[in-house]
């Protein structure tokens, strides 16, 4: 296996009295592409945002190619950049398609408009995009907009490369999206994985059956607060563990409270 990228370990987040996450160990090693799946309500979103640097944990550890993060990511500099495309593409409605993929350039950067243009306009083309930055995000279909949210998380600024992210997080990326746009959007995380050769971890959220086959390496299933099984996707299609049973055929009947 391959080096320990991201590693969290016992970690513990409660919202008042519910607590998501229970002593969570995880770990995304390099180059691979983690599957998280759950029901809804379990804590994926919670634990991507705890990844991300977004959210502190109440309890645990989190590392970061081996170097541990102390409190949230504004606060520290992690030793790579992590960059998170949340559930909805989360867009500026009343920004353009390059203000949105721009905009941490265009607020942060001293970076010439000009150049954060062909930054920006690299990664549309990256995205299967080409061409659309002066389009606003209600003149585009969803997957669409995914799309652009991809591109948003993957710009960064090119004087500082320890920025550039070397681990996405994807949350529910083809949610609300039909089969075909699905595929594409699919197709096109497995592309953004390796560019120029590298490898780059990824994890992903999602309940489409689909999604998971096609996107990850490897499989967690959080439910409860706890990870409850992990393995290969040929292990996911094969095992008897009833929690995944339930969940992959979406029976009602099983350990999965149904709320
Ligand atoms: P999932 O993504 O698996 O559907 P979430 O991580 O979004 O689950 O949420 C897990 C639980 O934590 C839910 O019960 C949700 O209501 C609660 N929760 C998430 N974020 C917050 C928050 N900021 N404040 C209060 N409760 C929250
Ligand atoms: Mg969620």
């Amino acid at each position: 296996m391959n080096e320990p990228l991201i590693e969290l370990k016992g970690v513990s987040k409660s919202f008042g009295d519910n607590k998501v996450l229970d002593n969570v160990d995880l770990t995304i090693y390099q180059g691979e592409a983690l599957g998280i799946i759950g029901p809804s309500g379990t804590g994926k979103s919670t634990i991507l945002r705890v990844i991300a640097g977004l959210t502190a944990p109440d309890a645990g550890e989190i590392y970061v190619q081996g170097v541990r993060r102390e409190g949230l990511i504004e606060d520290g500099a992690d030793p790579v950049g992590i960059g998170m495309v949340f559930q909805q593409a989360a867009l500026f409605d009343s920004l353009t398609v390059e203000q949105n993929v721009g905009f941490l350039l265009y607020q942060y950067s001293k970076i010439p408009r000009s150049r954060i243009r062909e930054l920006v306009n690299e990664k549309l083309d990256m995205v299967g995009l080409s061409g659309i930055g002066s389009r606003y995000p209600s003149e585009l279909s969803g997957g669409m907009r995914k799309r652009v949210s991809f591109a948003r998380a993957v710009v960064s600024n090119p004087d500082k490369p320890q920025d550039a992210p070397a681990v996405l997080l994807y949350d529910e990326p083809t949610a609300g999206l039909d089969p075909i746009a699905s595929t594409v959007i699919e197709d096109l995380i497995r592309q953004l994985q390796c560019t120029q050769g590298v490898c780059a971890s990824y994890a992903i959220v999602t309940h489409q059956e689909s999604t998971i086959r096609r996107t990850a390496d490897r499989v967690i299933f959080l439910y409860q607060g706890k990870v409850q099984w992990q393995g290969s996707i040929d292990e996911l299609e094969k095992t008897e563990h009833p929690l995944i049973k339930q969940f992959l055929s979406g029976s009602v009947h099983g350990p999965i409270h149904v709320g």
